[in-house]
């Protein structure tokens, strides 16, 4: 087997990864990243490009005013909703950095020539215009192509990580699987930023029975949680992983140009609202059916995103073919689109059918020939499970202990999870604590305080075996049991 060793090695090159790499490159650590795929980017280059940023400096252009407690309470809100469904937990102080260190984040790609054209609003989710739309998704890889080129930075394409090694409880490498063959990477800091589970059907149901769990995913096929099972291994304590939230699947550039219609031809939700009134809507349908339609300008503009859909789209020369391919009546799909039209000409924001925000320059109407209708299918395209860490991005293991030598970030931590209703912070997210776990790395953090795990304290007199009566009454009662 060959051997390489270096300070800190980066599993994954998506946000995460890449602003690991930089971090820790630029503290002058020697840095070995690892890399499944043949390019640096993961998700991101592929995705939306809607990030989230609180009191950035285009916020500050723009004269709005945020701060991080609003941003928490914003996410408090969204992680309660989603609590309901899911039981999840939140890391409230993760939330908080991230909220500090994310403006930071918007200057750093800013300035490596990432173009942001807009807030998207989502005023149900964040109360204040934070979410900005990048102009080019491919920006995110030009911007750190640069630290990949670094004399002190060594790449493996084409490499899949697979086991961790451990010396004495502390992580000290990784065994890799690439072109070359098998070779043991030696680092005295790891960073795990393989991205989420969400390209492996077995783990997601594993962790979420919901039939939907199985549905079909979008995104990048090496993310089937390599990270997550190799951080197991040594110990580290997952939290969120029931969190495989059923989607539309549909990029939300796409849907911001688009409406959906039943097979009744009507409109039945707000398009662009919270992804779990989304799904419930479509469920609720008859047949569980419904189409996006779009006209020819948005086809022709959105073509890549359209081919990315899971079932072909159909095309027809005016609305009312159109209607009779999908099988709606003529009649109500061309009311629908009239109405749809004339709601944008008002230059009103609030759609008066379903509560839809759409503002300029977002006010694409369904007008010019042909029209195009695309299935709406539910799948997935996000898992937000991953690793509790300490905050300097240390792994914690099952018992409460930080993990010496292991890091996290990006899709594969845990504990910002409940901010993915909100929007825009699974990028901008990995952008930014990749980049404080990279520097962790590098420097050597080490934070060795122990926190609560789910087992209890580990205090001496807890060690004593009692026999004990869980009182679950209320949870009965609850259920209706009447025993
Ligand atoms: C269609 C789509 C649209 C999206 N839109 C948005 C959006 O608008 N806003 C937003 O915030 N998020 C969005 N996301 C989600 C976002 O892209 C991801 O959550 C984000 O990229 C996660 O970053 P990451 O660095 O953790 O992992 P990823 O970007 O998923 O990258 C992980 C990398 O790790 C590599 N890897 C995996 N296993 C191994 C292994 N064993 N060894 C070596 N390398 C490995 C993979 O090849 C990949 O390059 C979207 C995702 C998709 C699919």
């Amino acid at each position: 087997m060959k051997e390489l060793s270096c300070d800190v090695v980066v599993l994954g090159t998506g946000p995460a990864g890449m602003a690991a790499v930089a971090a820790a490159a630029a503290e002058g650590a020697d840095v070995v990243a690892v890399e499944a795929m043949e390019h640096i980017g993961g998700n991101c280059v592929w995705s939306t490009g809607y990030l989230t940023f609180v009191n950035s400096a285009m916020q500050a252009e723009q004269g709005l005013v945020d701060d991080v407690e609003t941003f928490v309470a914003d996410a408090a809100r969204m992680t309660a909703e989603a609590a309901e469904g899911y039981g999840m937990v939140v890391d409230e102080d993760l939330v908080r950095l991230f909220g500090r260190e994310s403006a930071e984040t918007y200057d750093i790609l800013t300035a490596r020539g990432v173009r942001f054209s807009r807030f998207i609003p989502r005023p149900r989710q964040h109360t204040v215009d934070r979410m900005a739309a990048v102009v080019d998704p491919w920006t995110f890889r030009t911007a750190f192509e640069p630290d990949f080129a670094l004399p002190n930075v060594r790449t493996l394409f084409s490499t899949t990580a697979r086991r961790l090694l451990t010396d004495d409880g502390r992580v000290t490498g990784v065994l890799v699987d690439g072109p070359g063959g098998a070779t043991s990477v030696r680092a005295r800091g790891v960073v795990l930023a393989t991205g989420g589970y969400q390209a492996n059907p077995e783990l997601r149901q594993r962790y979420q029975p919901n039939f939907l769990a199985r549905g079909p995913y979008l995104g990048v096929d090496t993310c089937r949680g390599d990270g997550h099972l190799m951080g197991q291994a040594v110990g580290g304590d997952l939290v969120n992983m029931t969190f495989v939230p059923p989607l539309v699947i549909v990029s939300s550039s796409l849907v911001e140009d688009a409406i959906a219609v039943n097979s009744s031809g009507a409109r039945f939700h707000d398009e662009a609202g919270p992804y779990e009134e989304r799904v419930e809507a479509l469920l609720g349908q008859p047949g569980r059916r419904g189409w996006y339609v779009v006209d020819d300008l948005v086809a022709r503009e959105k073509a890549t995103l359209i081919g990315q859909m899971p079932e072909p789209a159909v095309q027809a020369p005016t609305l009312a073919e159109l209607a009779t391919t999908i099988g709606v009546p003529a009649a109500a799909l061309e009311a629908t689109v009239e109405g749809w039209n004339a709601f944008l000409a008002t230059g009103a924001t609030g759609d008066p059918v379903t509560g839809r925000v759409v503002m300029p320059p977002g006010r694409r109407t369904c007008a010019t020939a042909p029209f195009t209708a695309i299935p709406m299918v539910v799948g997935v395209n996000f898992v937000s499970g991953g690793f509790r860490t300490t905050r300097s991005l240390q792994v914690i293991d099952v018992f409460g202990a930080p993990i010496p030598g292991l890091y996290a970030a990006g899709d594969c931590l845990g504990g910002l999870g409940g901010t993915a209703e909100l929007g825009g912070t699974r990028i901008s997210g990995g952008f930014t604590l990749g980049r404080l776990a990279g520097r962790a790395a590098a420097r050597g953090d080490a934070d060795t305080t122990v926190r609560h795990s789910v087992q209890g304290a580990f205090l001496p007199s807890r060690l004593d075996t009692k026999i004990a009566l869980v009182d679950l009454s209320d949870s009965f009662a609850d259920s209706g049991d009447a025993r």
